[in-house]
């Protein structure tokens, strides 16, 4: 398979050499132009939907301010200018390491769908009246929420998204992890009520026990990463915030640069971006050489049918939350006409940037997050502002942190 990929797309012979790269889509159009399943409308919906389920979320969360699950997003000039400084514009961190309840990006994809089917769940048995009843009173419906079951795999943080909520509400969650999931990860779900199956495969092997496992039993709900609108939608809420954050207009064309794993999230924070702004914005994935999943799947147009191992790339690195063999197709699908390009980090590279980041802002973030400031080095767009889309790192524990700081050094 691997030299008839070669012979149809050269370039795969640079990415089975795990070299660093930029690729620009050749697929991309005017947002007029481009065809997608989903619009606007739902990403309205979905917003609406967060809303209603605000004066839980605070009750829950007493320290989530408004209910509202949001993040910063924080100007980092310093570090432009100590190690980016062909960077013209202004240089932005959007914080979702810090994105309260789990820490990552996926508490906005992750923490939508389990309220979603809450809603259905508690309007089908009639413990809500309507969608304009109180939704706080779902809190004193544990009993009936204990009856069901809500599971996901995952590299770790869509199972600790999904985990902690579900656990929250009364469901018995159970979360199926791939072996590239971090060891606290798995001890912080269990400390909280959350059941964790370990698999000594990959994500897409994990997905698939779980689903198998979930589809025996009519009282469990599946989330299905490789497939989910509704994750999807969860984050491409974030994109109608951060009209508060940023005037992006054509006067002040913004970059993102979004770490991409199965690509639920970038994919999901994309279609917002562009829904909402348009051509005033570009929108970049960065994935690990060793494991560039949606890179491949829209070259190809294979989609969710080419897995990095086809070219021999082995798929393990140490951006753990971006080690997804095989992208999501419904969302290759989604983005092919949105998506400005793709680039790839390797993993000394992350380890690098972590200690730039942390020396110049005195900010953490996980190294799956740190891919992202490749693309200031690789893709050389004449944005007037650029977003590096930070997407986990605060429940990261500090002798974590600490062995991944000094990574750089030793290596
Ligand atoms: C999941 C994750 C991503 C990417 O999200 P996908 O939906 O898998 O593409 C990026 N960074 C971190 C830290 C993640 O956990």
């Amino acid at each position: 398979m691997k030299s008839e990929l070669i012979a149809r797309y050269p370039i795969i012979e640079r990415i089975s050499r795990e070299e660093e790269l930029f690729w620009a889509n050749p697929q991309k159009t005017s947002f007029s132009l481009a065809q997608t399943e989903l619009g606007y409308a739902d990403i309205i919906d979905a917003s609406e939907r967060l809303k209603r389920f605000e004066p839980l979320i605070r009750y829950f969360y007493p320290e989530v301010k408004n209910g509202v699950i949001e993040s910063e997003l924080t100007l980092i000039n310093g570090m432009r200018d100590r190690f980016f400084p062909q960077i013209k514009g202004n240089l932005y961190l959007k914080r979702d390491d810090s994105l309260p309840v789990a820490g990552s990006v996926k508490a906005r994809g992750g923490i939508y769908e389990v309220l979603k089917h809450t809603e259905e769940l508690a309007l089908e048995h009639g413990i809500l009246k309507g969608t304009d009843d109180d939704y706080l009173k779902l809190k004193d419906h544990r009993d009936f929420f204990s009856e069901y079951k809500v599971q996901v795999g995952s590299t770790g943080n869509l199972g600790m998204s999904i985990g902690l909520i579900s656990a929250k509400i009364g469901y018995c969650a159970i979360v199926h992890m791939s072996s590239d999931a971090k060891k606290w990860k798995k001890d912080y779900l269990r400390q909280h009520g959350v059941t964790v199956k370990e698999y000594d495969s990959d994500y897409t092997e994990a997905v698939g026990n779980g689903r198998e496992e979930s589809s025996r039993d009519p009282r469990s709900y599946f989330v299905d990463d490789e497939n989910s609108r509704n994750l999807f939608l969860g984050y491409a809420v974030s994109a109608l915030r951060l009209k508060n954050q940023l005037r992006i207009d054509a006067n002040n064309k913004t970059s993102f640069y979004l770490p991409c794993g199965v690509g639920g999230a970038p994919g999901g924070i994309c279609f917002g971006l562009k829904q909402i702004f348009k051509d005033d914005v570009n929108v970049y994935f960065a994935e690990p050489t060793k494991c560039c999943s949606m890179l491949l799947g829209q070259i190809t147009g294979l989609h969710h049918d080419i897995s990095v191992k086809d070219i021999g790339l082995s798929g393990i690195t140490e951006a753990d939350g971006l080690a997804c063999p095989s992208p999501s197709g419904f969302v290759g699908r989604e983005i092919e006409n949105l998506l400005d390009g793709i680039y790839t980090c390797s993993d000394n590279e992350l380890y690098r940037y972590e200690k730039e980041l942390f020396d110049a802002e005195g900010i953490f973030i996980e190294p799956s997050s740190c891919a992202a400031f490749k693309g200031l080095e690789l893709v050389r767009d004449d944005g007037n502002s650029h977003v590096i889309w930070a997407t986990g790192g605060i429940l990261v524990p500090e002798n974590e942190r600490e062995r991944f700081l000094r990574k750089y050094i030793n290596d």
